[in-house]
């Protein structure tokens, strides 16, 4: 596996595979990698003949208050988890690789969307996300790139940026991955304790209750909601930042359930933010 810190290193390898022919995809994630990383890495390898990985922290998606400093970081770990998987070559650059020190120009979204779920408590992180996400598909220049659907607003918002940019990129959705026990694997999980990562399981459970409402029939989309509420509320160390029915496009309130209808919650256990999700398909 080729380790790369630059970007010109990046383009030079990704020039030599292109003028070889191959296909090449790319996934975009913060490192501290765990199996939900490892499975989008698997799919991209399955569909592409030369794999990037960046792991990367990417600090224009974190607002002042957030956990930029706190955020895990290992990185011998990910390159060992990388190689397992076949990873061609990890984008591994410092901060001042990514960003001059008066970069000014930034990608965003106009619409409503980025307003919606996540970006309520997060104005500015879905523009970071998108300016970050941009350069690096100017740097890899990706056939296909590989996104979670753990971070649906982020999926749905990648791909209106690479609509309305005529990004020449497939982009390729992954399934969420859990533990066990049902809780969305994370790297923020590690920030729970003991009992807080007990308490962190009414999350998955409210997911799996909404999707059984849905399933036995419920379309009202308000009682889904209240359903899944009144369910977090039974944990005490649990506080609801949102929980939302939203169109799965246009991240849109709606009231009734139909196909394509993401069921979106974000919930603090103590001071750590989880998200979890659900999309309601035919
Ligand atoms: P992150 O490192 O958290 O920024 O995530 C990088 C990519 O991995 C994003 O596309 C996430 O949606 C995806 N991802 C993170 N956790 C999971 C998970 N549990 N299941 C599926 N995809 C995930």
């Amino acid at each position: 596996m080729i380790i790369a810190t630059t970007i010109a290193e990046v383009r030079a390898q990704v020039r030599e595979w292109k003028q070889a022919g191959l296909t090449v995809g790319l996934v975009p994630t913060m490192g501290y990698l765990h199996e939900g990383h490892a499975k989008l890495i698997d799919q991209a390898i399955s569909m592409c003949q030369r794999v990037v990985v960046s792991t990367f922290v990417n600090p224009t998606q974190f607002a002042p208050n957030e956990d930029l400093d706190s955020y895990p970081r290992d990185f011998d770990r990910d390159c060992a988890l990388l190689r397992a998987h076949g990873c061609s070559m990890v984008f591994y650059p410092l901060v001042s690789e990514m960003y001059e020190p008066d970069a000014a120009t930034y990608v965003e979204i106009l619409s409503e969307m980025p307003k919606q779920l996540c970006g309520k408590t997060r104005p500015t992180h879905f523009r970071g996300v998108c300016t970050v996400v941009s350069k690096l598909f100017n740097i890899v220049t990706p056939d296909k790139a590989f996104f979670g659907q753990k971070d649906a607003q982020q999926l749905a918002i990648i791909r209106r940026m690479v609509r309305d940019m005529s990004y020449n990129i497939e982009i390729v959705g992954c399934p969420i991955v859990r533990e066990e026990d049902g809780l969305a694997k994370s790297s923020r999980n590690t920030y729970l304790n003991t009992e807080e990562r007990q308490a962190a399981l009414i999350l998955s459970k409210s997911i799996f209750l909404g999707q059984k409402l849905v399933a036995e029939g419920e379309t009202n989309a308000n009682k889904i909601i209240d359903a899944i509420v009144t369910n977090i509320c039974t944990e005490p160390l649990a506080r609801i930042d949102y929980v939302a029915v939203v169109d799965g496009i246009t991240m849109m309130p709606v009231k009734k359930i139909t196909d394509n209808v993401l069921v979106a919650m974000a919930v603090y256990i103590g001071k750590t933010r989880l998200i979890d999700n659900f999309i309601v398909e035919g």
